[in-house]
């Protein structure tokens, strides 16, 4: 048989080793657990829920949803397991966690293909490989990874800022400009000193209800958390990631008292972070800061910002979209390290680098998912996003193409199509692709999944 190597035997790597050996590749699979722990695991089973239980919202109107379809659809082990182990949870996938990883673990240990080796790896392997080894990769991994990738650094306290949906952004009260002549790469929210003070007023509530063991974190200073630039003072922030000055508010053509800045993330600008608002709050409490910014009352929020340690490779600068590594295409890599955040994703990046991994092992070339779908959307984005700054990303449907914005109505005339009624259809068209794609292109056998019924959406 052909053989790959996977490293961390996680919701990435046990599904690569799966997908591979499903394919008659023989995999050997390395976990360095229960030898040798991380911060976060507290077992030695296989793909650990180290936090909530849940694998996202389900159902048509959900981007998870259709995540969890296209696995279904080709078999993915970890989305069967988690059917096998589901939770009532209401529109959400969730889990008996131990149940869970308990059969996943079982599942790769009977395959035939599969042999499980206990241990840490320090020094990314000869031959094909897939590392999958997590937000929490050893030391000595990470920096050998560091070594063949080029990066300065792999390891971090990552502080990430909320990234938002640009459809969501009122364009009558923000308006595009650089700072003084500068191009006009940026979104400015412009605030009166009355907007201001409500705005600081509810980041000191929300900052109150934050956990602090992160607090006691040295932050590098360009990556200080909002919450705590915050402290320092009331005008703190006004004179730092919010500072209005070279920004002339095109309806008063003065610097407005202050300005949150929004940049783009995607290459077709759909996807847009706050500039310096790097944030541990509590979801909700961020959601309800972020809408007090002026021209962001309806801001959806496709990503909020996290505090946590994580590794992970700026995935622009060095991944393919069939996730190998541009310094050497025999490695592969998954799951967080690869730039993804969440459960669901990290799996199914981990099939996907099991399936290119076998295939170049059989000597087929490896593959990229179709635009459409999201697992295609989320690669692509990981290949191609703005490496300035770049953070893991969950899925969300600003990753895959919009639909044509209007289309007749029954009366001939053109209409704009609601989130309602376009998410569905995004949700078919992707899952179509996808197992057009896995049958025709992949080879694979493609079992259509019962179509999930209409949810209401699950933030
Ligand atoms: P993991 O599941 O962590 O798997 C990596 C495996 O590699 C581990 O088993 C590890 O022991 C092993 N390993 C590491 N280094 C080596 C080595 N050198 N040699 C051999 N084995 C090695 N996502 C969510 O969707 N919901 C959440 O609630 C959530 N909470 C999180 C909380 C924390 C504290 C962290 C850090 C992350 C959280 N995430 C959450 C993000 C992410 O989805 C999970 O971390 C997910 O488990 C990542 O999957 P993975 O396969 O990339 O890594």
């Amino acid at each position: 048989f052909p053989e790959i190597t996977v490293i961390g035997a996680g919701l990435a790597g046990s599904q690569a080793a799966l997908a591979a050996a499903s394919l008659g590749v023989r995999a050997r699979l390395h976990e360095m657990r229960p030898v040798r722990m991380t911060p976060a695991h507290r077992s030695g089973n296989f793909a650990e829920l180290v936090c909530s239980n849940s694998l996202g919202g389900e159902g048509e109107m959900q981007a998870k949803g259709l995540l969890q379809a296209e696995l279904r659809s080709v078999g993915g082990e970890i989305l069967l397991s988690a059917d096998a182990s589901r939770l009532p949870a209401g529109n959400a996938l969730a889990v008996e966690r131990e149940e869970f990883s308990a059969r996943v673990t079982r599942t790769v240990r009977e395959h035939p293909l599969i042999e499980v080796v206990e241990g840490e790896i320090e020094k990314v392997p000869e031959g094909i490989a897939v590392i999958a080894s997590g937000p929490l990769t050893s030391d000595a991994l990470a920096a050998d990874l560091a070594r063949l990738t080029g990066s300065e650094r792999l390891s971090f306290y990552d502080a990430a800022a909320p990234v938002l949906a640009f459809e969501s952004i009122d364009l009558d009260r923000a308006w595009r400009a650089g700072r003084y002549d500068q191009s006009a790469d940026y979104i400015n929210c412009p605030f009166t000193k009355e907007e201001y003070l409500r705005f600081f007023g509810a980041l000191e509530q929300a900052r109150s209800h934050t956990p602090h063991d992160w607090e006691k974190l040295d932050f590098f200073e360009g990556c200080m958390p909002i919450e705590e630039i915050a402290r320092r003072g009331v005008d703190t922030p006004r004179f730092g990631p919010m500072s209005p000055k070279g920004l002339d508010d095109p309806r008063t053509g003065r610097w407005p008292y202050a300005v949150a800045q929004l940049r783009q993330e995607d290459r077709e600008g759909r996807l847009w972070s706050l500039v310096g608002f790097q944030t541990g709050l509590k979801w909700g409490d961020q959601k309800a800061v972020v809408q007090l910014i002026p021209g962001l009352e309806n801001a959806e929020v496709v990503r909020y910002g996290v505090m946590h340690r994580n590794t992970y490779l700026n995935a622009p600068e060095v991944l393919d979209s069939t996730l190998q590594l541009r310094a050497d295409p025999a490695k592969f890599v998954a799951g967080v390290l690869a730039g993804t955040e969440g459960y669901l994703e990290s799996a199914a990046t981990g099939w996907l680098a099991g399936l290119n991994a076998a295939r170049l092992a059989l000597g087929g070339p490896p593959l990229t998912p179709p635009a459409e779908s999201m697992l295609g959307g989320l690669v692509r984005y990981l290949a191609s996003a703005n490496p300035r700054g770049f953070q893991p990303m969950n899925v969300n449907w600003a990753l895959v193409p919009e639909l044509p914005a209007h289309e007749p109505g029954p009366n001939g005339k053109v209409r704009k199509l609601g989130k309602r009624e376009k998410r569905p259809v995004m949700f078919r068209r992707g899952l179509d692709a996808f197992m057009g794609w896995a049958r025709e292109e992949a080879g694979l056998t493609v079992t259509p999944p019962p179509v999930p019924q209409p949810a209401p959406e699950a933030e």
